[in-house]
């Protein structure tokens, strides 16, 4: 198969012939009349953090195997050609039967899901940093849980969030084996130090998790989480580009300072890419109002978001006025670095990959998932 599409990064026209499911030849062809009515080609969108997504909660015990399918296909029109389904706090004893039924249904269907996101139950459970997760279901890290996630899920436990203050020689015991064992680490719901997290940084911890959210309202004047993370030598931090979980003007400082430190992921539940109205995040009610804020019932907490990936990619640009190509790779190419995968137009790479429009304004025209054509808009 032969694509001929404009470079994401470069706006060059490309010519792009793709064998058993990878680039085999990229070759730049000469600029023609023709080349430049050629859509867009960029690496497929990579999302940490994925809760729901067009009506469906990854968090609840009746999710179907259709239900599932229609996530990931609902992922695949918005660009996403990996995303991480993310499981939040719940109760200890209930991570083995639930991560092995997921397992069950990302092996049936091996799309665009490519392993888990556990973010908790080793959260901080002050007021501010818990967010919606439950309290009561929070604990301190626990190297038998980690044996035993890694089990159910057949090794697919890809990221893991914790809050590493809460038990410092503990977390940084439960990053090295969590790092051994194949996942990646991230610090979040959390107010770690920056001495705990260099710790941390050394242990192998990559990433900060949703970057100034789950935090409190009022933060010291210098000793906070913002600048111990800008501070720290953590690689990589995540932000929510909704102009809703992030407002524009801290998006913006918190862009200059990590530069091509941040990743943007979306965080989204299951009310994204649906009508607003009522629905789940586990156990949690979340209302979606009509400018699609999502909003725990119980406590005007926001509870995820419903951003489409696609959009998050051009709403950044708008935010910071850095160049929409430059957060394309902060939503595909890097978060693809923290799970270790060769991700981006490149020969041998696997070619999944996002066709699209810009003018008159940015439409996902196709996607291309292992060489597959998965998703036309026409
Ligand atoms: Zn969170």
């Amino acid at each position: 198969m032969k694509i001929e599409a404009r470079d994401y990064r470069s706006g060059l026209p490309l010519s792009i012939s793709i064998e058993k499911g990878v680039y085999k030849k990229i070759e730049r062809i000469a600029n023609s009349p023709d080349s430049l009515s050629f859509p867009w080609i960029a690496p497929g969108l990579v999302d940490l953090q994925i809760n729901g997504f067009g009506g469906i909660d990854l968090n609840s015990e009746g999710l179907s195997s259709e239900q599932f399918e229609i996530l990931c296909r609902k992922l695949f029109e918005n660009g996403c050609t990996h995303f991480l389904a993310t499981i939040i706090t719940r109760p200890r004893n209930s991570y083995q039967k639930y991560l092995q039924k997921l397992n069950q249904l990302h092996c049936a269907l091996p799309l665009n899901c490519i392993g888990f996101h556990l973010e908790g139950p080793f959260l901080s459970s002050t007021e501010g940093c818990r967010g919606v997760h439950r309290i009561e279901w929070m604990m301190k890290p626990d190297l038998s849980w980690l044996d035993e996630v890694m089990e159910a899920s057949g090794e697919k436990v890809k990221l893991i969030t914790i809050a590493p203050e809460i038990d410092k020689e503990l977390s940084l015991q439960f990053i090295r084996k969590a790092v051994a064992l194949g996942s990646a680490v991230a610090i979040g719901h959390s107010e770690a130090s920056w001495e705990i997290i260099e710790s941390a940084v050394i242990a192998g911890a990559k990433l900060w998790t949703h970057l100034g959210n789950a935090l409190s309202f009022v933060v010291p004047k210098f000793q906070n989480v913002l600048l111990d993370v800008i501070a720290s030598d953590l690689p990589y931090a995540s932000l929510i580009p909704d102009g809703k979980h992030v407002p524009m003007v801290a998006f913006r400082a918190l862009t200059k300072a990590l530069g091509s430190r941040v990743i943007l992921v979306s965080d989204a539940m299951a009310g994204a890419a649906a009508s607003p109205g009522i629905y789940h995040l586990g156990d949690r009610e979340i209302v979606v109002d009509p400018q699609g804020k999502a909003i725990e019932k119980q406590s005007g907490r926001l509870g995820g978001s419903t951003l489409r990936p696609f959009d998050g990619v051009f709403l950044a640009h708008k935010m910071t006025g850095i160049p929409w190509w430059e957060w394309w790779d902060a939503y595909s190419v890097r978060p693809a670095e923290i799970l270790g995968i060769a991700h981006g137009l490149k020969e041998g790479n696997e070619a999944s990959f996002c066709i699209f429009d810009l003018s008159p304004r940015p439409n996902l025209r196709e996607l291309y998932h292992k060489g597959k054509k998965v998703y036309s808009s026409s």
